[in-house]
């Protein structure tokens, strides 16, 4: 793989590289570019220099090229798949699903760039036309996280393709090669020089004021903590440049005594464990009403009990390490935490001491947890399912939303009436009415409150990098 930083259709290399490791054995398996100011500046420049003749084609013209970044990733799926297990860990089949889900985001944009629809309005003086256009903003720069390496660019850079603006990506420095292997695909594809630019770096800090204050720069989309999107809005004030942010979340699930808990236990099952716990939607307190409390306990935790976990490379591997030895730590102090304030272990509740070379947590279920606890109180991002218990509907809602995020929701019940008051009640960007998995290319996503601003899915999603004309005819 090129050690690199992708700028103007080129590979360009650079004095300093830093290693990139599995966290499933904390060995090193690459080294990517670092790259400084300089370069990230470069990359800008290359990026304004490209976007006048990208945003002049046409719509029809864009979707072809990113039809062909599609079929490069799909070409080369299993080279991919590896790729994303070797430096992120979670299973195989889970990377699989990445490199295709990124395929949809292609596809859904290649056409929706099409429909960047302007308006006629009607003038309030005889002779005036008033026609409204829709612009692209101009250079975008996406941060991205590790938990989706390749899925989170790839959400970012569809739409901004589809719009007409050109772009710069800094991708998480836990997982830097599988942007590298998305932009082979791109260099395959024969995207313009300078649409699609690549900077790898250890150390963001610096990055921040060459990506994010350089005038050039009109859209900042970044996905990752609440914390740092926070700095990026205050580094966005120097230019004013347009920001969307996808951020933390701290997910309710609940479950009430009407669900089919069947289909409960399947649906925390997947929400949670998911990518090892560590995704913005997944469940992070699962509420579930008195009557049903022990019956579901006891089915989840079972399930839990089964999945198998072990490096993402391995055969029927369920659940893989976490990120690095910091999201190992974090997931200790809140199982500590929930014990110590009184909290059963159902299942699991320690490192996984079969897999003792990579960060790996036994996948668990808690019970008698309390809204207090870190694990109900902070986005835990492991692999750890505390149960709490309710008693009434409304109960349960003003629960739900006592928290500061506002991304993601689950209500499981067979009752429609129930089901309608819940989600709209619910302060979240997102709300799952039996379904563990709500998010869609084509649909807005995004969070309330500080899980976010803008959207990324759906017609709100190419509208996140246009911007609106009006041109005022007298004639
Ligand atoms: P993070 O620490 O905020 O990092 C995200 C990105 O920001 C990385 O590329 C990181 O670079 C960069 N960064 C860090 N400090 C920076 C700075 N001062 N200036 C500029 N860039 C900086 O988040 P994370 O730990 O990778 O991801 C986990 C968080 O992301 C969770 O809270 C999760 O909920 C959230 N998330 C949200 C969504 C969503 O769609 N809402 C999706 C996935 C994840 P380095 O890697 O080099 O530090």
């Amino acid at each position: 793989m090129p050690a690199g930083c992708y700028i103007d259709g080129v590979w360009v290399p650079t004095a300093a590289t830093f290693e990139v490791t599995d966290p499933a054995t904390r060995k090193v398996v690459g080294v990517a570019a670092d790259a400084g100011p300089e370069l990230a500046s470069t990359a800008i420049g290359a990026a304004h220099g490209a976007f006048d003749k990208w945003a002049d084609w046409t719509a029809q013209d864009r979707a072809e090229v990113m039809r062909r970044i599609s079929a490069e990733l799909l070409a080369r799926l299993d080279h991919i798949a590896d790729v994303i297990v070797s430096e992120q860990g979670k299973p195989r089949a889970q990377a699989i699903f990445e490199v295709r889900y990124a395929t949809q985001w292609l596809g859904w944009f290649a056409e929706e760039g099409r429909r960047a629809y302007g308006e006629v309005v009607p003038s309030h003086v005889p002779g005036k036309r008033l026609i409204v256009q829709q612009k692209p903003l101009g250079v975008a720069v996406a941060v991205t996280p590790w938990n989706f390496p390749l899925a989170m660019i790839v959400r970012k850079l569809a739409p901004a393709m589809a719009a007409g603006c050109t772009m710069v990506v800094k991708p998480a420095e836990q997982t830097p090669l599988s942007a590298v292997a998305l932009f082979q695909a791109i260099e395959r594809a024969d995207v313009p020089e300078g649409v699609c630019n690549l900077v790898t770096s250890s150390s963001p800090g610096s990055l921040a004021a060459p990506l994010l204050e350089d005038p050039r720069v009109r859209k900042i989309t970044f996905t990752g903590s609440t914390e740092v999107g926070k700095l990026l809005v205050r580094a966005s004030a120097t230019n004013l440049a347009r920001v969307s942010l996808e951020l933390g979340g701290q997910a309710p699930f609940i479950v009430f005594d009407d669900a089919d808990l069947d289909a409960a236990v399947e649906g925390a099952l997947m929400s949670k464990f998911q990518v090892n716990g560590q995704s913005c939607l997944c469940a992070n307190r699962i509420f579930v009403q008195d009557a049903v409390a022990k019956d579901f306990t006891a089915r989840l935790a079972a399930a839990v009990s089964k999945l198998k976990v072990g490096a993402g490379a391995e055969e029927g591997v369920d659940v893989g390490p976490l990120i690095d030895d910091a999201g190992l730590q974090k997931v200790e102090a809140h199982v500590a935490d929930a014990l110590a304030r009184g909290a059963n272990v159902e299942t699991g509740g320690g490192r996984a001491v079969a897999n003792p070379d990579g960060c790996f947590f036994e996948p668990t279920v808690l019970s008698g947890c309390t809204d207090e606890m870190m694990c109900a109180s902070d986005e835990t991002f492991g692999p750890v399912a505390p149960v709490l218990t309710f008693q009434t509907e409304a109960e349960v809602i003003t629960r739900a939303n006592h928290t500061r995020y506002g991304l993601a929701a689950y209500v499981y019940t067979r009752d429609l009436g129930r089901a309608m008051r819940a989600s709209e009640r619910l302060e979240f960007g997102m709300v799952g009415v039996n379904d563990p998995m709500p998010a869609s290319p084509t649909a807005p996503f995004g969070g309330f409150k500080e899980s976010g601003l803008g959207r990324e899915g759906g017609h709100d999603g190419l509208e996140a990098f246009l911007e609106k004309k009006l041109v005022s005819f007298v004639c």
